[in-house]
């Protein structure tokens, strides 16, 4: 299955509901699954990290497909040609141990 196909199964599988939802509390649910999943790397059980993995990333389809974005194309259009800064694959840019900015997020 493809990354398009996948966001079409999923909208078949989930539009009714999450076109009920809306974008914010679909934004949510999606970010209390990344949650989850960091729980889950952070217990090491590989099959509970394919669970949660594989909840982000239908929780992220279904978002995106309230937003009329397919994904394949932004994944393309972002990362297609390498690395989207040096353009390099691999990528060249100075090797960064964190993220720029550390965030909290609180959800309801
Ligand atoms: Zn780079």
């Amino acid at each position: 299955m493809e990354i398009r196909q996948f966001q079409e199964h999923i909208k078949k599988i989930y539009f009714h509901h999450d076109s009920k939802r809306g974008v914010e509390n679909t934004l949510k649910w999606f970010l209390s699954e990344v949650y989850e999943l960091t729980e889950a790397v952070n217990k090491g059980s590989k099959k509970d990290i394919m669970t949660e993995a594989a909840d982000v990333v239908a929780w992220l389809v279904s978002l995106l497909s309230l937003l009329d974005i397919d994904l394949e194309e932004a994944v393309i259009n972002r990362y297609g040609g390498g690395c989207p800064k040096c353009h390099s694959i691999p990528c060249k840019c100075e090797y960064r141990d964190k993220p720029n900015k550390i965030v909290t997020i609180k959800i309801d």
